[in-house]
């Protein structure tokens, strides 16, 4: 069951002040609050799916369209596609998801290691 009340939920609704950095009516993108690199950003599909499993089940192929291409311009716009940069989504508990709201990851602005060897 999707939680209305999650923090990335509350933070679309505005009830938690968030650095957004791009916004329509489908997606939100925020800095992540404790960056894991010098660029951390999240994008949320502002719709209730709880995971990337769920999104891509319940979504339409429009709406996931959009999404990927706009994750695909927020890297264009941060400039990081020259020298690379690391997009993930964590799911469920084994995935060590935190935020139970579908969220990926754009990681870059250093080395960031091997991640599966
Ligand atoms: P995950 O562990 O994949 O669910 O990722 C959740 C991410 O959300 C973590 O990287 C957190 O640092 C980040 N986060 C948690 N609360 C906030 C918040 N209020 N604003 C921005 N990012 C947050």
């Amino acid at each position: 069951m999707y939680d209305k009340d999650n923090i990335f939920a509350r933070i679309i609704r505005r009830e938690v002040p968030a650095e957004i950095i791009y916004e329509d009516d489908y997606v939100i993108s925020i800095k992540d609050i404790a960056p894991s690199a010098p660029i951390h950003i999240l994008v949320l599909p502002k719709g209730e799916y709880i995971s990337f499993h769920d999104f891509t089940e319940k979504a339409t192929s429009d709406e996931i369209g959009h999404f990927y291409k706009i994750v695909r311009k927020i890297c264009h716009d941060l400039g990081i596609e020259k020298k690379g940069y690391r997009v993930l989504s964590n799911i469920g508990s084994d995935g060590m998801q935190t935020i139970a709201h579908m969220h990926l990851h754009i990681i870059a602005g250093k080395n960031l290691g091997k991640l599966v060897n």
